[in-house]
């Protein structure tokens, strides 16, 4: 049987291999973008042996073929996702570090704002929020 994973490495043009596999689960099933660190101890918990190295160069090809989007979070070190089409930003808690998916983007208006009063066409954008979740404030 072929799975889900499998078939997104396939339609990439990328081998199936062991850690690639583990990677990508491990992306798909967690709801917070992970950093390099958590993905390393979620493949020990799961017995599979893979380093640091391996797993950055795992990244940088899931990046290349946009399976993945990476975040800076004001961490001095970058948090990977799985690039799913829906467009959305970061809520994240300054105290527990907890990151919620914000899914309405309101930024329209402010690109046509700069293509109107600047002439820059927006081809991107960021925004991650910083603050205290509901737990924290308590
Ligand atoms: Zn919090
Ligand atoms: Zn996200
Ligand atoms: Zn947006």
């Amino acid at each position: 049987m072929i799975n889900k994973s499998e078939k997104l490495l396939k339609a990439n043009g990328l081998k199936v291999t062991k850690g690639r596999m583990a990677v990508l689960n491990i992306l798909k099933r967690s709801v917070n973008p992970l950093d390099v660190g958590d993905i390393i101890r979620f493949c020990r918990n799961e017995i599979i042996r893979i380093d640091p190295v391996t797993v950055y160069r795992i990244l940088n090809t899931f990046l290349k073929h946009n399976i993945i989007q990476k975040t800076e979070f004001n961490e001095g070190k970058f948090r990977y996702e799985i690039k799913n089409t829906t467009h959305h930003h970061h809520a994240v808690c300054t105290k527990c570090g907890r990151i919620k998916d914000i899914r309405n983007c309101g930024t329209k208006k402010m690109e046509q704002t700069l293509i109107n009063k600047m002439s820059f066409l927006v081809h991107s954008h960021r925004l991650e929020f910083f603050g205290l979740c509901a737990k924290c404030r308590n």
